[in-house]
């Protein structure tokens, strides 16, 4: 499957949910659980600003999906999210048993800009969702929507996109 005119909409409420974080002093990544029938069930952005550095959309989803989706509803559910998911929420997204996910930029591209900004790298490696996750099926990215996602990031840097 490849990104649809749907899941480019549900992409850009992502990118959205990433500028929001960035505006509220946050990193710019948000992220969207869509049930089996196409309902928004929910939606978060990042917040680790007051120091918890595991506050990943992705995670607080699969966190949320575990505690409120069916166990048998998830496989069905698409999560969608603006940077594709980190190792940790990689492995929560498989663990509580959730389905598709579809990023609108891959590790492989962010990793790129930040080593050409000469950003220091993170403390995890960064993996794609299927070195973590091989069962998950993965869609991505979206370049309709590369340049503003690289814009935000760029600004989170401090460094011209
Ligand atoms: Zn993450």
């Amino acid at each position: 499957m490849s990104v649809s005119e749907t899941d480019l909409q549900h992409l850009r409420r992502c990118v959205d949910l990433a500028r929001e974080a960035l505006d509220d002093g946050d990193e710019p990544f948000g992220s969207v659980l869509v049930s089996g029938t196409g309902e928004v069930l929910y939606a978060d952005r990042n917040r680790v600003k007051d120091g918890d550095q595991t506050r990943h959309p992705e995670f607080d989803i699969a966190r949320w999906a575990g505690e409120n989706v069916p166990a048998a509803d998830r496989a069905a559910c698409t999560v969608y999210t603006s940077g594709e998911h980190c190792a940790m929420c990689s492995a929560a997204h498989a663990w509580v048993g959730l389905g598709r996910i579809v990023y609108a930029v891959s590790t492989e591209q962010l990793v790129g800009w930040l080593t050409a900004w000469g950003v220091a790298p993170g403390p995890v490696r960064p993996l794609a969702v299927n070195d973590v996750a091989p069962g998950v099926p993965v869609d991505g990215p979206a370049p309709e929507l590369e340049a503003e996602v690289r814009a935000l990031h760029a600004r989170l840097h401090g460094v011209a996109p």
